[in-house]
């Protein structure tokens, strides 16, 4: 008789998590476990390594990458299921758990990732050559990301970097903040019908509950609601955005977007300090590191080479997209003249959301939540299933009950080669929104990445795929909206990408080791079935009657696509190249301030010319409080590619069928298999034959010349 000791869930490491098993407790006492073991275990590699190093003998990929691998992949493992449970059954008590081990997570990140013997062992490693391509590239991304953490610094230099690592981050904390604050502070009460006149029900619900919140009460000490107020409005997304597209008032509608465009500039609590500090701080930080500006710091690990090329993109969108803009807005404004509004003379950006809203609903009538009908969850998947058997060749069947889940509502699928059956993935799918309990959204997460296990045997890929559309009542099952369905087809797009890669190296696996600019690739490219008329109309039954879409609503859903097109994709532009230039022409020095650069950039990329006191730098939190700083341009770089890789299929025909699959199949056997053992400009010529080119991408958002 054998006595097998129970591993706690947190700590298995491997294999499907059993999620119910797995509790707050557990986490504040199984992380700094794990923790102190994965600690214990990094300095006796240390310590091989630097023997090794001071021995001078050759190193083994299997001593050095192989244990490295292991030990990140026992904290992802756990980590991860930490972050996912955090995400999608979410307590006070799992929050506080995840909260109280994040600090130490994060530290054990740095130390590993700045260790300076690790470096010296993966440097070595890399000099001695003989390595395969996928081999190549995880080193040089490992030397890579260890480098642009100052691990290659010494002295005086590194203390000086960390210092303005850490400046830099209270920087972007407090950008974020303020902005935050800026935002929340201002607010407007509304008190008569005829301020609230054109909003719609569910605007109007949203006010009456920031005014119940806020205790706003009425004259007579009532308590706020939609019909009779009083209403509060803010600069929040959700209340700026339909406020702007539906409010009659136009001088509530000018008073609102004046407020929104220059939050966080004034004297006191403004970014704008915090812009030229970070600006500076990051140029530095670069110049430390060896390179020019901090536009190719970010650039070092994208797939764009340069920043010419980067902006050569921009240029040729910013051509295509300016006189289509300049179209549009004359459109909206001999819209207004036609309804004899006074702005037709005096058009002003405070108008173009209100009259964009005019013009869609004149030219498609759509709405969105009357095509619900036709979008039931079973028949989404039924077709976005059969879509992917046609194209990819792989069956994919329900297993329900073969996996532990953490919800009854989660699904469990798997995943087959249709031509071998041999199984190939699985992923869960949790589709339905629980807005006590899940974050918002909708994302991909990998469960468990390919790779072959020290023993040899193979463990295959799981997905977690996550969406926050309607619940089924009662016997209707969940229908979706139109932007729903594109969501899922998003996501599962990401999961294809992590399901269907062939690379054993789990380093370069699925979207592991893929350049950032080039990782929405598979997801965007799966939204462009939606919009594949055979795709649609096959699969959009209504779920009493099982009558097909009416032709007409697909024509609009098609129509609506393009519409403001040019006005949108101007917008990128504008955002993406003041990103740009601030981060690789802009110094104390250059007889500009940040703010002067934006104002040349949008006498090209703006047809109504930013007003005085727009300071969108001050409320520019993706570049100064996120992640996006001279990578901005990545949303547009990756539409190129899914665009691009799209028209593969259309210019063999969307209804060659043989074709179809031909093509389908090498997008899998090259996009959706190689992962990050390749450069991805290297994956895409695989598959498309030449460099990408944005002319699918300008063609599809309605911008191309029309002969
Ligand atoms: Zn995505």
């Amino acid at each position: 008789m054998t006595v097998t000791l129970e591993h706690p869930a947190l700590l298995a490491g491997e294999g499907l998590p059993r999620f119910e098993a797995i509790t707050p407790d557990q986490i504040q006492e199984h992380i700094p476990e794990l923790l102190s073991q994965l600690e214990t275990e990094l300095s006796g590699l240390e310590s091989r390594f630097e023997a090794a190093l001071a021995e001078g003998r050759p190193l083994g990929w299997h001593e050095v990458m192989d244990p490295l691998h292991r030990l990140g992949e026992r904290l992802r493992w756990s980590w991860g299921v930490v972050g996912h449970l955090n995400g999608v059954c979410n307590s006070p008590e799992l929050r506080e758990a995840h909260a109280s081990q994040q600090a130490a997570v994060v530290a054990f990140g740095q130390r590993r990732g700045q260790s300076q013997v690790i470096y010296k062992a993966v440097r070595t490693l890399r000099e001695q050559g003989g390595w395969d391509g996928a081999q190549e590239r995880i080193l040089a991304a490992e030397v890579r990301d260890m480098e642009l953490r100052g691990v290659g610094l010494e002295g005086e230099a590194q203390a000086a970097f960390n210092a303005a690592s850490q400046e830099l981050a209270e920087l972007s904390t407090r950008f974020g903040n303020q902005l935050l604050d800026a935002t929340s502070a201002w607010t407007l009460t509304l008190t008569t019908a005829d301020e609230v006149e054109g909003l719609p029900r569910s605007l109007l619900e949203q006010l009456a509950q920031a005014a119940r919140q806020a205790d706003a009460r009425r004259a007579d000490g009532g308590e706020a609601t939609a019909e009779e107020g009083p209403w509060l409005m803010g600069l929040d997304m959700p209340r700026f955005g339909p406020f702007l597209r539906f409010s009659r008032r136009r001088e509530l509608r000018e008073k609102v977007y004046r407020a929104h465009v220059s939050r966080a500039s004034g004297e006191e609590g403004g970014n704008g300090p915090l812009i030229q500090r970070i600006l500076e701080l990051r140029r530095e930080q670069a110049r430390r590191l060896g390179y020019g500006n901090w536009a190719e710091v970010s650039l070092a690990s994208k797939m764009a080479g340069s920043e010419a090329e980067v902006e050569r993109l921009l240029e040729d969108l910013r051509v295509a997209a300016y006189p289509a803009a300049k179209r549009e807005l004359e459109e909206l404004r001999l819209c207004a003249e036609q309804a004899g509004a006074p702005e037709a003379a005096d058009f002003q950006p405070w108008d173009v959301s209100f009259w964009a809203e005019a013009r869609r609903r004149e030219l498609f009538a759509l709405d969105s939540e009357a095509l619900r009908p036709w979008f039931p969850l079973p028949r989404v998947l039924e077709g976005l299933f059969g879509l992917c058997d046609r194209l990819f060749a792989i069956q994919i069947e329900a297993a329900d009950g073969q996996a532990p889940v953490w919800h009854p509502d989660v699904r469990f699928f798997r995943v087959n080669d249709r031509d071998t059956g041999l199984p190939l993935a699985a992923f869960f799918l949790d589709p339905y929104s629980r807005p006590e309990s899940k974050r918002g959204g909708a994302w991909m997460d990998e469960c468990l990445v390919r790779q072959v296990k020290a023993d040899g045997t193979p463990v295959l890929p799981v997905a977690y795929l996550v969406c926050n559309q309607s619940p089924p009542v009662g016997e209707t099952p969940s229908l979706m909206t139109f932007q729903e369905v594109e969501t899922l087809f998003h996501e599962f797009g990401h999961g294809l990408h992590h399901m269907l890669t062939t690379v054993e190296r789990p380093q370069a696996a699925g979207i592991n080791n893929v350049e950032w600019d080039a990782v929405e690739l598979p997801s965007q490219f799966m939204e462009n079935w939606c919009y594949d008329r055979a795709t649609l109309m096959g699969m959009a039954r209504h779920w009493q009657t099982g009558e097909p879409l009416p032709e007409e609503e697909f024509a609009k859903l098609a129509a609506a696509r393009t519409f403001m097109g040019g006005s949108a994709t101007l917008r990128q532009v504008h955002f993406a190249l003041t990103d740009l230039r601030l981060h690789s022409q802009w110094h104390p020095e250059s007889g500009q301030t940040p703010e002067d650069l934006r104002r040349e950039v949008a006498r090209t990329t703006t047809v109504l010319p930013p007003i005085e006191e727009d300071a969108l730098l001050c409320g520019f939190g993706h570049i100064f409080a996120g992640g996006y700083s001279a990578g901005y341009y990545s949303y547009k770089w990756a539409e190129v590619l899914s665009a691009d890789a799209f028209s593969a299929f259309e210019e063999v025909g969307l209804d060659n069928e043989e074709l179809i699959r031909a093509t389908g199949r090498k997008f899998r056997d090259t996009v959706l298999s190689l992962g990050g053992s390749r450069h991805p400009a290297e994956v895409f010529e695989a598959f498309r034959g030449r460099p990408p080119s944005a002319e699918a991408l300008i063609r599809h958002t309605g911008l191309a010349v029309k002969e």
